[in-house]
């Protein structure tokens, strides 16, 4: 069984910032803090920006943009496939230190690194049939329409998946031919420094730069800076009102990847034989990452035939769910990010049995040794839950459910669409037509019809409503990181 000491040293011990191709210590050496939410142990440190270095930032990445934008789609294709190389090479190590950064399983962070490795061969093929267009508005003229990079992107991403958010926003901009400027979570800087220590030789320096911080001061800069010329967001709805702000302040295109309280629709007529898959689903959809992912089917919604059923089975097997050190081969989920977090949590939690839901089961912190110096919440489930309770509309962000009940595929409409969040969820049943028709009527930018919740690059992931603006993920995420000129050409 791996142990804390098998892991701890895959990370450095502190993380300078990275502009212009150089590691820089940050202007009045304050630093960030990370501490593994397991056990509670410090495991690296940070340098963090001050506003000049986010202008040192910028300024590098636009005195690079002019070559950087010139280098060939054959060219550029081929340093995104030896980043892919470099990270494929090295996915359990990333995984590692992922699960330090945030609290994560091992096992499941190596899934988050094969998507975020594949980023980069996607847009890289992407890349290379992204052809630009010749019309004939009349006999004697052509117009050529043609593709811009949009210059410097502000790409910001949130605690949860630092690594995969990073992945999604370079893989993008890099192949449209843009610079960077990232400015990871204060919370989990360390994931992204290691990408970027791996991949920094193959770029040219300002390309791609790192700023450390808090987003109330950093990330707050990066979007106020006039350099920026596009931003990239992944982060709290709340948030990403102030980047959209920002956006609309300078008249800069904005995507925003947002919050979600997404729910799966567990129909009646689900076969026998299917029955164990169903409530495999459920349990996978939500525990994976401790609930701490914004796609996460956090609301269930079991049709009354079958309702009292899947409950029970749900709670076994949450009860019998191995919680474990993240780097621990068996553990099934670990622990939750950071405190202040999971006392958000435990809140929701409360607010649950205040408002009269049944706790089924769950519902506590984990204090027993060996879970006493970290983070850790029981996997929890509410059943008997209606729609307007703060547990079944609040993103809660952690390994707690909610079950509710439904009469008919109408109503099972009505209430999945019962949020301001549209981001993901699923349907499963015995009958496809059916399945197609309440994938098609719920308004979420994806669905999973009968299976486990997954994002492969080539399925554009995104949100509607509150949950955000534009796709990642897709062909059509170029397009965001691009604009187009036309060139009139009179014969
Ligand atoms: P957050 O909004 O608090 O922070 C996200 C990022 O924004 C961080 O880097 C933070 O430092 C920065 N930030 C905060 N205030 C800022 C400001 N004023 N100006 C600029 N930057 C600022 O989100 P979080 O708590 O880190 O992440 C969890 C949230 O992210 C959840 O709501 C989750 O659903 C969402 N999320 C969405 C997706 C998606 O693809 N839709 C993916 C992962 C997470």
């Amino acid at each position: 069984m791996a142990t804390f000491e098998d892991v701890k040293g895959v990370v450095d011990d502190y993380y300078p910032l990275y502009i212009n191709g150089q590691w820089v210590h940050g202007g009045d050496g304050e630093r960030l803090t990370v501490t593994c939410p397991a056990n509670g142990e410090v495991v690296t440190t940070a340098a963090v920006a001050t506003k000049e270095d986010v202008d040192a930032a910028i300024m590098a990445a636009w005195q690079a943009w002019p070559k950087w934008r010139q280098v060939s789609q054959q060219e550029r294709y081929t340093i995104l496939l030896k980043i892919y190389e470099r990270i494929n090479a090295k996915l359990q190590h990333f995984a590692m230190v992922e699960a330090l950064n945030c609290g994560k399983t091992v096992s499941g962070a190596v899934w988050e690194m094969l998507f975020a490795a594949d980023q980069f061969p996607y847009f890289a093929s992407v890349l290379r049939t992204h052809e630009d267009g010749i019309s004939r508005p009349y006999h004697n003229v052509r117009s050529l329409v043609v593709r811009e990079p949009v210059g410097v992107v502000g790409a910001i991403t949130p605690w949860n998946a630092p690594f995969i958010m990073a992945a999604w926003k370079l893989a993008p901009a890099l192949a449209a031919g843009n610079c960077v400027v990232l400015k990871p979570s204060s919370f989990t800087p360390a994931s992204s420094m290691e990408l970027i220590k791996e991949i920094a030789d193959l770029l040219p320096p300002g390309v791609v730069n790192v700023v450390n911080g808090k987003g109330s001061t950093v990330g707050q800069w990066v979007l106020d800076h006039p350099g920026i010329t596009k931003l990239s967001f992944t982060g709290s709805t709340e948030v990403g009102r102030t980047v959209g702000h920002a956006a609309a302040e300078k008249i800069i295109p904005a995507t925003l990847e947002l919050g979600g309280k997404s729910a799966g629709i567990y129909f009646g007529d689900i076969p026998e034989e299917k029955f164990g898959d169903a409530v495999a689903c459920g349990v996978q959809n939500i525990l994976m990452l401790a609930g701490q992912g914004c796609s996460l089917q956090s609301r269930i919604l079991v049709e009354d035939t079958l309702y009292d059923r899947y409950v029970e089975a749900l709670a076994g097997v949450f009860r019998g769910f191995k919680v474990g050190m993240p780097w621990e081969e068996d553990a099934q989920m670990g622990a939750i990010a950071y405190k202040s977090h999971m006392e958000s949590i435990l809140g929701y939690i409360d607010s649950g049995i205040e408002q009269g839901a049944r706790l089924v089961c769950g519902g506590h912190r984990i204090t027993d040794p060996p879970f006493d110096k970290g983070l850790f919440i029981e996997p929890t489930i509410f059943a008997d839950v209606d729609s307007k309770m703060r547990i079944a509309q609040e993103e809660i962000f952690g390994p707690v459910v909610v079950v509710i009940k439904f009469h008919g595929e109408e109503e099972a409409v009505q209430i999945a669409n019962d949020s301001v969040y549209g981001l993901g969820g699923g349907v499963f049943s015995g009958d496809l037509a059916k399945a197609i028709r309440v994938a098609e009527a719920v308004r979420t930018g994806t669905v999973t019809i009968n299976g486990a919740l997954s994002n492969p690059a080539g399925g554009a992931f995104g949100g509607f409503k509150e949950s955000g603006i534009g796709r990642e993920n897709y062909k059509t995420t170029l397009d965001h990181f691009s604009q187009l000129k036309t060139i009139h050409f009179p014969l």
